[in-house]
């Protein structure tokens, strides 16, 4: 199955209950005019998906004595009411805070003394900017683990995370079509995603051809639902790429393991011959994190006949502009193996966004053109 698979059933055809048995739904918001993606529940999906998600918490090592801001929304996004179901089962204290309001936030987080949030990672880096333009030290915070998803992010974005929060923060996986958040997440070994193998039978294929690959091997992850009543998905073609492994993991759980998401197959640009990921550029840029701020944007041009990648940044207050700029085109380089522009702009310069980030464009097939 593919996403197609679900567009073309839209709304109710790939229901395999009658649709009286359906108790709720969820949807990717999908663009306007657009189709969106949605993800239907009998109540044993409901109870499930609840369970996957306290599973989740359970693995980073919550217990009921701690308190959960979540700070997605609980609406037609599965991750506002997925963890707050899931948090609900593990009986510890929910706060369904929602988005935005950043300062507000906080506040609620030395208040109610919160130990543990869920976000998207680019908001986990908001959380972290306003710590430091409110001058708000991670000790003033009670903060002991984030769970952060639904966005690709770096290594180095989880170094940021945790060094500026005083949190340990743990990657999870999951798509609106197998229930929302649930299917995977980090225990606290932090070294690959356990993959909940009672629930999902994951594969990985090459996405050209589709044959089925090694563990071991990269492609795109492919997914069966065990369980899933209301609307199954059998080797569903999830567009993300990673690595599946069998091996056991150091805090005890067998199963499956795959590695965090390297990008999406949607995300891959093939410029000049080189297979690009964003997160290769984002990765990057955070490790130079001491020359330049985290907020960035990189756009995929035409110039004359030729592809190109030019990368926006923002250097931190007193930092000399020329070396921060060679540094990091040196390293794209040997990063990536292409020539990339880069330009530096002045602390606090551009955008920036509440919500899930838009941090590349591709211009190529645009007639207006991209002037920098
Ligand atoms: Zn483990």
């Amino acid at each position: 199955m593919e996403k197609q698979d679900f567009l073309d059933s839209f709304p109710f055809q790939l229901l395999c209950i009658p649709n009286e048995d359906i108790v709720r739904m969820h949807a990717t918001s999908g663009t306007s005019g657009h189709r969106p993606t949605c993800g239907f529940y009998s109540q044993k999906d409901l109870d499930d998906w609840s369970y996957l998600c306290a599973r989740n918490l359970g693995a980073i090592g919550m217990t009921k004595k701690d308190v959960f801001q979540n700070t997605t929304s609980s609406g037609l996004f599965t991750g506002g009411f997925g963890y707050a179901q899931g948090c609900t089962v593990l009986g510890a204290m929910l706060i369904p805070f929602g988005p935005g309001l950043t300062s507000r936030q906080l506040e609620f987080f030395k208040i109610f003394k919160v130990t543990a949030f869920h976000a998207i990672p680019s908001f986990g880096l908001r959380i972290a900017q306003v710590m430091e333009e409110e001058d708000i030290k991670k000790d003033d915070l009670y903060l002991k683990f984030a769970i952060l998803g639904a966005e690709g992010w770096a290594e180095s974005t989880r170094k940021t995370i945790e060094e500026r929060l005083g949190v340990k923060a743990y990657d999870n996986w999951g798509m609106t079509e197998a229930y929302g958040p649930g299917p995977s997440v980090e225990c606290q070994e932090q070294n690959g995603l356990h993959i909940w193998s009672d629930y999902f039978f994951p594969e990985v294929i090459d996405p050209k051809t589709g044959d089925f690959l090694s563990y071991g091997e990269t492609g795109e992850l492919v997914i069966t639902s065990l369980y899933k009543e209301a609307a199954p998905i059998f080797r569903y073609r999830t567009g993300d790429i990673t690595t599946l492994y069998t091996s056991e993991c150091p805090c005890g759980r067998t199963g499956f393991i795959m590695d965090r998401i390297k990008g999406r197959q949607d995300d891959m640009k093939i410029i000049r011959g080189v297979n690009i990921y964003p997160s290769l550029i984002e990765e990057e840029i955070f490790n130079l994190s001491k020359f330049f701020t985290d907020i960035y944007l990189i756009t995929y041009h035409t110039v004359g006949v030729m592809d190109t990648i030019t990368v926006k940044v923002e250097t931190r207050p007193r930092i000399d502009k020329n070396s921060a700029k060679k540094k990091l085109q040196r390293n794209l380089r040997e990063a990536t193996m292409l020539g990339i522009n880069v330009i530096v702009s002045d602390p606090g310069t551009l955008p920036r966004q509440e919500g899930k980030a838009i941090r590349y464009q591709d211009l190529r097939d645009r007639k207006d053109k991209f002037n920098g």
